[in-house]
């Protein structure tokens, strides 16, 4: 044959075969298999309290800590598990509680400091958020999200990652984000420079509420300015620009780049908030805590599926049951977040960007060395495009002078690159704080 003309496909595909494989590997039977054990609980509400070895939230735990450990046995004991609990009295925690995490731990070999979460939560509600005692089965909410979770660790834990991976299954966000809570005090705590905390929450349902069908996209959410920062900054931000350009917002722009190039036919559609209207997630609390974080959720939901009672209703069936799963659909959510977190884990962290200069014709940037980062990607795009639009590479080097590229008429930002060519989300230049942590002060308790 003509052998003159063959072309190896790598020269043209850019893609890492890794990030393929462990796409592949992400199961729609695991995942229902989960949450069919998840809803034999009966009820996961946060209160059901420990009376019944099988029903309630603490069996639940106990059966997602088995889970883990399972898993690591599986891996040479790759996961370390934690269980973080702290007491929470509120509105809706009438007496004071303890509120605990699952928390499987999958340190980096060669950078474990630098970590990347998955994030579900365990414990669900009905049509009464006090109500401890009738079926709450949650397939969905958030189901979905724990089994997601649960599925990343499996097919991760076979492979081995520069950077720490965490699978974090969580309790009590119905009675005010408390999972959440916790685990941000407890990556605080620990001194985690989280890089990404990817909450998944209601991400298994295709079918809209009114009508509207989308098996191809999940909606990504993140905040435009980080929810921590000064004045100073603030003040900088409305001048310079920089509005729609926090690390998490930069995060999501990595999902949504990275997602096509590995799914077909599935795209992130972003969303430019924090979260929906009125309705927040366990990604605030550890936004509060410094760190970037999106929700994920589906592209359509079901409000009659949502925190209601199962019942039958004027002909409309009401309540959070496994038949309102989409096993394909929610497979290829977890999907994203598989690709996503060893894209991650894979490539360097962030840089820390400035850009220097004023009436001038070029664009000045320079960042701070990053370890593991072999080369720099400096990347540009009209301050009304969406998403990074222009690059150039720039070597090794942690400078590079953009000639005859105003810096007055674009944004800018630089991206770090690992010697396989895993790529980091791009930073934005927001002062000399690194893109990753960026706690100044120990969050609220
Ligand atoms: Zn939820």
């Amino acid at each position: 044959m003509a052998l003159f003309c063959a072309v190896p496909v790598a020269a043209q595909d850019d893609r890492h075969p890794m990030l393929g494989q462990v796409a592949a590997e992400v199961s729609p039977q695991e995942l229902q298999a989960t949450i069919m054990r998840l809803v034999a609980f009966g009820t996961r509400h946060s209160l059901s309290g420990s009376a019944s070895a099988t029903r309630g939230i603490v069996p639940a735990q106990a059966w997602v800590k088995d889970r883990f450990a399972k898993i690591s046995a599986q891996c040479g004991n790759c996961l370390e598990i934690a269980t973080p609990a702290e007491n929470f009295s509120g509105s809706r925690v009438p007496t004071p509680t303890a509120f605990m995490d699952v928390l499987a731990i999958q340190r980096g070999q060669t950078d474990p400091g630098r970590v990347i979460i998955i994030a579900g939560h365990l414990d669900s509600r009905n049509s009464d958020v006090m109500d401890t005692l009738h079926d709450a089965p949650g397939a969905n909410d958030d189901g979905s999200g724990t089994a997601a979770v649960l599925e990343a660790a499996r097919v991760l834990s076979k492979r081995k990652f520069p950077a720490t991976l965490v699978y974090a299954v969580l309790t009590g966000e119905e009675q005010g984000l408390l999972g959440g809570t916790v685990l941000a005090h407890y990556a605080h705590d620990h001194g985690w420079n989280v890089e990404a905390d990817l909450n998944n929450d209601i991400i298994g349902n295709s079918h809209g509420g009114d009508g509207k069908v989308n098996a191809g996209q999940v909606r990504v959410y993140s905040e435009g300015t980080r929810d921590l920062e000064s004045e100073s900054e603030a003040r900088a931000i409305r001048y310079n620009g920089g509005e729609v350009d926090s690390p998490s917002r930069n995060l999501a722009r990595f999902i949504a780049a990275l997602t096509p190039r590995y799914l077909d036919g599935f795209g992130a559609h972003l969303i430019y908030r924090t979260d929906r209207y009125g309705r927040g997630g366990d990604q605030v609390p550890v936004l509060a805590a410094g760190f970037p974080a999106v929700r994920l959720t589906e592209a359509t939901e079901n409000y009659t599926r949502e925190h209601q009672n199962i019942r039958v209703e004027n002909g409309i069936a009401y309540g959070d049951v496994i038949a309102g799963v989409d096993f394909a659909y929610l497979a290829q959510v977890t999907r994203v977040n598989v690709i996503t977190m060893a894209a991650l884990a894979m490539a360097p962290a962030p840089p820390s960007v400035s850009i220097g200069g004023a009436v001038t014709y070029d664009t000045d940037l320079s960042w701070s060395a990053v370890p593991g980062a072999v080369s720099y990607r400096a990347w540009w795009r009209d301050s009304l495009d969406p998403a990074w639009s222009h690059s150039r590479a720039a070597g090794s080097a942690t400078s590079i002078k953009l000639e005859r590229i105003n810096l007055d008429d674009w944004l800018f930002g630089v991206s770090a690159l690992s010697a396989d060519g895993y790529e980091s989300p791009v930073s934005f230049p927001l002062g000399d704080r690194p893109a990753g942590v960026a706690v100044t002060s120990a969050p609220a308790r």
